[in-house]
């Protein structure tokens, strides 16, 4: 959001993003909406340069008409391209944030362009959904996570991921939970987990005894879950 004198305000899940990119980075924020993340970077000194990629023209006019309002338009190019077409090697990209869209589609997004990945040193990634995907992506093209964050913005839960070039072994487990969150095993991850486990629950009990494989999924999934958490409770 724009204030005109104090410049942009992120939305808790934004600020939380925008502190795991490094000071100084040259950054390209694939599906920048209204180009907030890039705004608020250069805003606040903390970068000098980035671009707001978005594939969609109406996204793409509002950042352009906030980065023209800001007087920043030397220091963030917005443009209208499909994921990681936005840059090129003479850009000197090294780091992409990708933000607010689906992990499947995220990783979808770096397939396409894994090609031009080489060049970058890291990925902050804040997948909706179907992060377990996109952890599966990281690891099978040559990317480890260094770092994961979860965190709640209007009651609903976020995960931050961190990645750079390197090899990485997640089990089943990892790639579901994450291998920094399950360690960390945080209040929020906790009352993220008990909530999908009570949502889990109550699908169990309608689904009839005879449809016995469904009921074996998601039998598997709160098994799961339990584990994990149950881990929490042996902590102590
Ligand atoms: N990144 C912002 C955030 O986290 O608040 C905006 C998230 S918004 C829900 C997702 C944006 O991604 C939309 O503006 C959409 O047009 C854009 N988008 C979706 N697929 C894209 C792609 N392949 N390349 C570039 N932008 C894309």
């Amino acid at each position: 959001m724009r204030d005109n004198k104090k410049g942009i305000s992120l939305s808790e899940r934004l600020q939380e993003i925008a502190s795991f990119v490094p000071k100084g980075a040259r950054l390209l924020d694939v599906g920048s909406d209204h180009a907030y993340l890039p705004l608020y970077l250069l805003e606040n000194g903390h970068i000098d340069y980035a671009i707001a990629g978005e594939v969609a023209k109406g996204p793409y006019s509002s950042a352009l008409e906030n980065v023209d309002q800001a007087g920043l338009s030397d220091h963030l190019d917005v443009r209208l391209a499909d994921g990681l077409a936005a840059f090129t090697a003479a850009d000197k990209i090294d780091v992409i944030t990708i933000c607010g869209m689906g992990g499947r589609l995220m990783a979808d997004i770096l397939e396409a362009g894994k090609a031009k990945l080489s060049l970058v040193k890291q990925l902050i990634l804040q997948p909706n959904n179907c992060e377990d995907d996109l952890r599966l992506w990281l690891m099978t093209n040559g990317f480890a996570i260094t770092a994961e964050k979860i965190v709640t913005d209007k009651q609903k839960y976020y995960e931050i991921i961190v990645a750079e070039q390197g090899q990485m072994n997640l089990s089943a487990v990892d790639l579901r939970f994450g291998p920094f969150l399950r360690q960390e095993l945080s209040a929020v991850f906790k009352a993220r987990w008990q909530k999908e486990l009570s949502k889990l629950e109550q699908a169990l009990m309608k689904i009839p005894e005879k449809n016995e494989e469904d009921r074996l999924v998601l039998k598997t999934k709160i098994t799961q879950i339990k584990e994990v958490l149950d881990e929490s409770t042996a902590n102590y």
